[in-house]
């Protein structure tokens, strides 16, 4: 073998050889997940609610002459790829009023004590550090900051989204669409939408309390993942016993998606905390602060 042969054998040998690592690296880089752990849940408070007609939250008459608190919660995902808030509790011209408000039809008291923007500085943020925002759905004890993400992309079911912007709706209901009108960054869903790929934040559409009702999951590093509610059960009872609300955009449906719920959180092992239940707020704030 003459000696130039041997030195282009060694060339293509070592060329080989940086080749194959430099492909192993880029194959580990494509592998590379965020850990679990490295996912942070915060739960902040929206305001409460007072419900002081409690038979609109049943079909039967079960609930006749019972009123019941509420919370309000809402929730700061913090992920490597980015930040998402879900849900915007009640409307912030409730923040700095004397006594709680009563709606005409006697039916809801409400109140809120702060505004996102303070609360978000509570745990170190500003509204401008959050990409992503996703309510569960468009009713106003949902969307009571949303205005303030202009800046953040709005993961909204598309349906949900057609509902509430329609021209109708931009009349018949103001007060609603009011509150999401600055919302112009639209990421419209059609179904289940994992929000950074990696299978720890999950949208799951659980339609009927309204069309493009969502739901939250979140498998984030605790012994079983968290799945939030919306307004899929308001309270436990209403969930042990599989009950609607009278309000709810579509019944069947409802009772469809509770079922397709449980399905899911019993496949899944996950710790199923009700959003308007005053005792899984303390629970979920329990659990976050271990
Ligand atoms: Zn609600």
């Amino acid at each position: 073998m003459d000696k130039t042969r041997t030195m282009r054998n060694i060339i293509v040998l070592s060329l080989f050889i940086l080749g194959f690592f430099s492909y192993k690296k880029s194959e580990q880089k494509q592998v590379l997940k965020p850990q679990k752990k490295h996912v942070e849940l915060h739960i902040l408070d929206g305001g409460q609610i007072t419900v002081n007609k409690l038979e609109l939250f049943s079909e039967d008459t079960t609930y006749q002459g019972q009123n019941k608190v509420l919370a309000d919660p809402y929730y700061i995902v913090i992920h490597p790829n980015g930040k998402l808030i879900w849900d915007g509790g009640l409307p912030e011209n409730l923040v700095g009023l004397a006594e709680p408000f009563t709606d005409p039809s006697g039916a809801f008291t409400v109140s809120r004590k702060d505004s996102v923007k303070n609360q978000l500085k509570s745990i170190g943020l500003t509204v401008n550090d959050i990409e992503y925002i996703a309510l569960s759905h468009s009713h106003s004890d949902h969307l009571g900051h949303a205005n303030a993400f202009k800046n953040s992309t709005w993961l909204v079911q598309e349906n949900e989204y057609d509902f509430i912007t329609n021209d109708s709706a931009k009349v018949k209901q103001a007060d609603t669409y009011n509150l999401i009108k600055d919302l112009i960054k639209i990421k419209k869903l059609k179904g289940d939408f994992d929000v950074f790929g990696d299978g720890t934040v999950v949208i799951k559409s659980m339609p009927g309390h309204t069309i493009g009702h969502q739901v939250l999951y979140l498998d984030i590093g605790f012994d079983q993942p968290i799945l939030l509610t919306g307004d899929l059960y308001h309270f436990e009872e209403n969930r042990t016993n599989q009950r609607a609300p009278i309000f709810n955009y579509d019944i069947p449906q409802t009772k469809e998606s509770m079922k397709a719920f449980e399905t899911f959180a019993k496949k899944n092992n996950a710790n199923v905390f009700i959003q308007h239940s005053t005792s899984d707020f303390e629970r979920l704030k329990a659990l976050l602060n271990n």
